[in-house]
């Protein structure tokens, strides 16, 4: 599946928040943000008003780019949360939490969700104890994901595990074994990312 290849500081100024696509170091003083705080481009300091359609677009292109995918797969994900029972914009960023490489990040195996997504692509977890290297797939509650038997001595894997912080309540992790088990659906409110996720509901009802 497609991914953005671009610079993703451009995303975050693009947005006016950090979206922490870039691991440690967005969490130092040289992140973009800091920096130049504005929407990049030859009119990015120049303010304007947003319509409503606009706040809707913005909204759904911040969503997108905190879990690093493009238009299509979202828009699958957003079908697949209307049909199910519950409040749709939940639904959505559930489903958009429960993807294996948003799990690896959550479980502290990598720094941020793009590092995940290649760790994931490199075939170095299981799912239930078969390879998956599908960042897309959708794990389920009860599911247990674990760094590969050849990939444990990956010294990678033990540094990340010793500072591993924020770990959600919705995953237990063992950092020990490598390993790590999806114990509930994740609420609304372990949801720490800033997204009002009813306007990306209005926008895709238009
Ligand atoms: Fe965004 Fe991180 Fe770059 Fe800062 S360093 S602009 S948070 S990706």
């Amino acid at each position: 599946m497609a991914r953005y290849t671009g610079p993703v500081c451009r995303l975050c100024r693009r947005e006016g928040q950090k979206l922490y696509l870039k691991g440690e170091r967005c969490y130092t003083d040289k992140c973009a943000i800091a920096r130049r705080g504005y929407a990049p481009g030859q009119h990015g300091q120049n303010r304007k008003k947003l319509s409503n359609y606009g706040l809707q677009l913005r909204e759904k292109q911040k969503a997108k780019r905190f879990y690093g995918i493009l238009e299509t797969q979202f828009r699958h994900l957003f079908e697949r949360a209307e049909k199910m029972p519950g409040i749709t914009g939940e639904n959505l960023l559930r489903l958009l939490e429960m993807r294996l490489d948003n799990v690896v990040y959550r479980m502290g195996f990598a720094a941020s969700r793009k590092e995940a997504r290649q760790l994931v692509r490199h075939g170095h977890f299981s799912v239930n104890g078969n390879k998956v290297d599908i960042p897309s797939y959708l794990v389920s509650v009860g599911d247990a994901i674990k760094v590969r038997e050849k990939s444990m001595s990956s010294v990678k894997f033990k540094e990340r595990a010793e500072i591993a912080v924020n770990v959600p309540n919705w995953v237990q992790v063992n950092y020990e074994n490598l390993e790590g088990k999806v114990v509930s659906l994740p609420t609304r409110e372990d949801i720490d990312i800033p997204i009002a996720e009813h306007l990306i509901v209005e926008l895709y009802s238009r």
